[in-house]
């Protein structure tokens, strides 16, 4: 029988069999954070994630196992096999419980990034280390020894082309920073203009990852695009500033200087096809708006004849903190002559605001969902608390979870 087909034969078989498993699963999630758009181009990045997560703890699950399923075998196991063993659990214990608490620890993402990749290198390597140390399952099975090793070339050659090929390819299509200019508090607005390579093309929604001065900067940041595909090939983004990089934008991307995008990425955009809803509701929090916008400019934009604008209500609310943080209050105004009917608010407002009040909950949204939900698609972007909100009020008032698209500000 080969050896794929051989049946655990007993306790230290399942063991390793699990092992196998859980070896499998982490070259699949060496897979899915590989942003290979074959695999994932089309997934949210929050679902891409959170399967990455789940995955990772599952593998952790059972490589705590492993060891204890052994405890009765008399496996021969060489030292260094042992050594390389109790190595590898000690960086997957490290790689999860650090993703677990990147929040609360307040690592810098861009180290927490790094190491999360050499972690998971170094698992991949000592634990085939230690496989072949064994004397167990593997060696009766030679195709699952061949299955392990591919499992190592498959998270090896992720990183290889993470760190790798990816540059190469993005060297191939340079952009340039035509301009950077703050539009609201904290936030700025950046336009690119493509220089050299095949043409970007994108949907509205979409996102891509941004490398500021050169491919080879191991840093980049997901960021949507906030304009529609433009004849022109200028691009825009919005930008809120969060952390090292987005607070030193003058800096990272002085004018003329070049970006590099990897993308475009992510599913969070109209249907190309047959596409006719009862209506279209957009809800953003903040700088949530930037997909959004994206979106409703190339509904609304001037290069679109008014005759092809969607025949069916087209809703926009927007939540900020207060009036300095709104966004494309021009735009907004001249796409509400042409149907758009935007509900602007703002949680602590100035004596001047006439708009709504509030936070974008319960109390404010109830009243401007439409009494019957049936074929209406709703678009939500904005702080992960506030999407978690409006989702379950969507739900209580009859919004099928297909009918929700959301786009998570977060990897
Ligand atoms: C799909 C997607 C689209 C986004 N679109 C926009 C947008 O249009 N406008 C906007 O202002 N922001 C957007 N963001 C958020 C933006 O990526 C972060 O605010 C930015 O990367 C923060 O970087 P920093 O170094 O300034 O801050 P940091 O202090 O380093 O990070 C703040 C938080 O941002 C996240 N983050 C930081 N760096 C990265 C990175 N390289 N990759 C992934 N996440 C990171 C982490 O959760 C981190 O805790 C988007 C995020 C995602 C996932």
């Amino acid at each position: 029988m080969s050896g794929l087909m051989q049946v655990p034969t007993g306790l230290g078989d399942l063991s390793s069999w699990l092992a196998a498993m859980g070896f499998a699963l982490l070259a699949a999630n060496c897979l899915l954070s590989g942003r290979f758009r074959w695999l994932t181009g089309l997934w949210s990045i929050d679902s891409v994630m959170r399967t990455h997560q789940w995955l990772g703890r599952l593998a952790l699950a059972i490589f705590l196992a492993h060891p204890i399923l052994y405890f009765d075998v008399p496996e021969t196991m060489s030292a260094i096999g042992y050594g390389w063993g109790i190595l590898a659990l000690i960086f997957l214990v490290a790689l999860v419980m650090t993703a677990l608490s990147r929040d609360e620890q307040g690592y810098r993402y861009e180290a927490w990034r790094m190491s999360h990749g050499l972690l998971s290198l170094l698992v991949m390597v000592l634990g085939y280390g230690h496989i072949l140390g064994s004397s167990g399952l593997v060696k009766r099975a030679p195709d699952l020894s061949l299955a392990l090793l591919l499992c190592v070339l498959i998270a090896s050659g992720s990183l290889i082309w993470a760190y790798v090929g990816r540059p190469i390819m993005l060297a191939g299509r340079r952009f340039e920073v035509r301009s950077l200019a703050c539009v609201a508090d904290r936030t700025w607005s950046l336009t690119l203009s493509q220089q050299s390579g095949p043409v970007f093309s994108f949907r509205a929604g979409q996102f891509v990852w941004l490398r500021a001065k050169s491919p080879w900067n191991t840093v980049d940041h997901p960021f949507s695009l906030a304009s529609e595909p433009r004849a022109d090939g200028t691009i825009e983004f919005l930008v809120k500033e969060a952390g090292d990089f987005t607070r030193a934008l003058q800096q990272e991307l002085p004018i003329g200087s070049p970006v590099y995008l990897d993308g475009p990425y992510g599913n969070f955009t109209l249907p190309v096809q047959s596409f006719a809803p009862a209506g279209l509701l957009f809800i953003a929090g903040g700088i949530g708006l930037a997909p959004l916008l994206s979106i409703l400019r190339s509904i609304y934009s001037q290069e679109v004849p008014e005759q092809s604008l969607l025949a069916c209500p087209v809703v926009l609310v927007v939540g900020n903190r207060h009036e300095g943080q709104l966004l494309a209050q021009a735009e907004l105004k001249a796409f509400s002559r042409r149907g758009l009917v935007v509900h602007q608010v703002v949680s602590e407002p100035s004596r001047e605001w006439t708009g709504l009040v509030g936070q974008t909950d319960e109390q404010v949204l109830a009243p401007l969902l439409p009494s019957d939900p049936r074929g209406w698609q709703v678009y939500v972007c904005g702080p992960g608390p506030m999407m978690d909100g409006v989702t379950r009020l969507l739900k209580s008032r009859g919004f099928r979870a297909a009918q929700i698209h959301s786009e998570r500000f977060r990897t």
